[in-house]
C-alpha cells in the first residue's frame, strides 16, 4: 500500500545531514468531527522541515493544509473551506505516547501527526459564509435564498400579548 506520508530519515539519523525538507501530499480517510470532515482521499499537503534533535530524535516543524466540508450551522447547507495547521512535534525511537510520535527505524511516518493536527483544526460550527442569514426559526425558509413574513408577525404587539397569556396558562 502506498504511504504518502512516510519519509526516509536514514541520512538524518546517521548524521549525514542536519536537516531536510519534506513535501508530501496524499489522501487519508476517516478524519472527521460531528459537524465537518476531510473528504476521503482529498489532497492533504504537508510542508515540513525535519531536523535532528537530541540523539536520534527528529523534530518536525511545518504546516499541514487540508480541505474540509461540513454543514453550515445557520442554514444547514453545505459549507467548505481549507484549514492550515502549524505543527512542531518530536519523533523518537521510544516515544512518550502522550507527547511524541514513534520512529520506525529510518521511516518517519507523518500520518499520525497529520491526523491529530487536522482533527484539531476541523471546524465544530462551520458557516457556509460569514454573512449566512440562516433559516427562519418559524417557517424554516432559507433566508439566503428567500424571504418570509414571520419576523413582522413575531414583532407584532398583538402576538406578544398572546404569548404572555399563553405563558400564564402554563
Ligand atoms: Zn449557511
Ligand atoms: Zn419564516
Amino acid at each position: 500500500m502506498h504511504k504518502p506520508f512516510v519519509v526516509n530519515v536514514g541520512a538524518l539519523r546517521r548524521g549525514g545531514v542536519h536537516a531536510t525538507e519534506a513535501h508530501c501530499c496524499g489522501g487519508l480517510t476517516g478524519i472527521a468531527v460531528s459537524a465537518s470532515h476531510v473528504p476521503d482521499n482529498a489532497e492533504i499537503q504537508v510542508d515540513a522541515v525535519l531536523e535532528v534533535a537530541s540523539g536520534t530524535s527528529i523534530l518536525v516543524t511545518g504546516t499541514i493544509t487540508a480541505p474540509w466540508v461540513g454543514d453550515c450551522r445557520r442554514c444547514l447547507g453545505p459549507a467548505e473551506g481549507t484549514l492550515v495547521s502549524t505543527v512542531r512535534e518530536l519523533y523518537e525511537d521510544r516515544p512518550d505516547p502522550e507527547e511524541t510520535y514513534k520512529l520506525h527505524g529510518d521511516q518517519l511516518d507523518l500520518e499520525p501527526l497529520v491526523r491529530d493536527a487536522v482533527l484539531l483544526e476541523l471546524p465544530h460550527a462551520p458557516l457556509c459564509s460569514a454573512s449566512c442569514a440562516g433559516l427562519c426559526p418559524v417557517c424554516g425558509i432559507d433566508r439566503n435564498t428567500g424571504t418570509c413574513s414571520c419576523e413582522t408577525e413575531l414583532n407584532d404587539p398583538r402576538w406578544a400579548a398572546l404569548d404572555v397569556l399563553r405563558a400564564r396558562d402554563d
